[in-house]
């Protein structure tokens, strides 16, 4: 059987995760390095699969789709998901597997690698190539350090941080495989979904605005104009949540979720390393703060010496005047 690249699609009702697109082209670009093809593998159910969803796949360099489909299906089926790609995996022995560093993702890289007791990277942010082996570059020490490291067997797991790859058009035919697949007796039962879907996705937003300790708690409505503005989506520190402002969804850093904006700006935040770790990879960070010696400005391309509560309406005004 020719070598291939297997990459776990994500989607919210039929529509793709950027991230999992992400996941496509990292696909490709490895694909190509070691002379294999792209297999990308969707699960849901009739409804929620659908044309377009394909289309975009083999848009983004899927040589094959493999859409498996139960009437029972969730995204947020973890177990489900897992076994069903353990069948995948089984049926179509890839030299590595890849999927995007979402909530989902993470948990099901994580049940993969216990099951096939396979080695797996993290927050990837590059995988290259050193003679034969795949090498998997990843940040440690809240970002302050680059590693690199290779697996001793085969298949391995990557799952890729979120904006840490371009997304590049790599037209294929469509060559789509559909299966019902069976639902085990042990996977879990779906109880309900809580997903604003009116909202844009912290880790997939081109603009994060994120408020922390320094907001008191009074600058939400503030954040949110800055973000819907930009048409971006607002984050928080761990000192905002703590304190009940922000939902822990919206928790930026090393408990919280990994962003990698175009634009990032933190208001009201000191920068400790915990936050640092969730964010700086994005590629422009402003920082508004009251403090000259934050240590969030030693991370920032742009620093705003001041209060937050007098800067932020000036900028929405000017964001808005920009774009009317
Ligand atoms: P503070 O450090 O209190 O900073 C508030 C800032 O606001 C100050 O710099 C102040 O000068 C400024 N300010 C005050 N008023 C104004 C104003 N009116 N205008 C402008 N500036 C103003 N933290 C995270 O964020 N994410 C994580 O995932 C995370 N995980 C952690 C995991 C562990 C194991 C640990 C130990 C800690 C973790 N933390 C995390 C916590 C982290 O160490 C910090 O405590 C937290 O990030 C601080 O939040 P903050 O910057 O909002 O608050």
């Amino acid at each position: 059987m020719a070598k291939n690249v297997l990459v776990f699609v994500e989607h919210l009702d039929g529509k793709l995760k950027k991230v999992s697109l992400e996941a496509v082209c990292q696909g490709q670009r490895v694909a190509e390095k070691i002379q294999a093809t792209v297999t990308a593998v969707v699960i849901g159910t009739s409804e929620t699969l659908n044309a377009s969803l394909f289309k975009d796949l083999a848009r983004y360099g899927a040589d094959r789709v493999i859409a498996g489909k139960n009437p029972d299906l969730a995204e947020s089926m973890p177990d489900a998901l897992t076994n069903i790609l353990c069948t995948c995996i089984a049926d179509q022995a890839p030299a590595l597997i890849i999927m995007g560093g979402t909530t989902r993702g993470r948990e099901i890289a994580s049940r993969l690698c216990t099951r096939m007791e396979a080695p797996l990277a993290m927050d990837c942010l590059d995988i290259t190539l050193d003679g034969n082996d795949l090498v998997f570059t990843r940040p440690v020490y809240g970002g302050k350090v680059l590693s690199t490291l290779k697996f001793k067997q085969s298949p391995g797991i990557a799952v890729v941080r979120t904006g840490s790859i371009k997304l590049i058009e790599n037209p294929k035919e469509l060559n789509l495989t559909e299966l019902d697949v069976e639902m085990g007796k042990t996977d879990l039962t779906f109880i309900s979904k809580s997903v604003d879907t009116s909202k844009i996705d912290l880790t997939e937003a081109d603009t994060v605005i994120a408020g922390g300790f320094g907001t008191g708690g009074k600058a939400n409505a503030l954040l949110e104009e800055l973000a819907n503005a930009f048409g971006g989506a607002v984050g928080a520190s761990r000192g905002a949540v703590d304190e009940g402002w922000h939902p822990i969804a919206e928790q930026v850093g090393q408990t919280g979720k990994v962003v990698s904006p175009t634009l990032y700006v933190a208001c009201g935040i000191s920068g400790a390393i915990q936050h640092l770790a969730g964010m700086n990879s994005s590629r422009m960070v402003v920082a508004i703060n009251k403090d000259p010696d934050a240590p969030i400005f030693s991370e920032a391309d742009l620093g705003i010496v001041d209060n937050l509560f007098d800067i932020l309406p000036i900028l929405t005004d000017k964001i808005k005047t920009i774009k009317a």
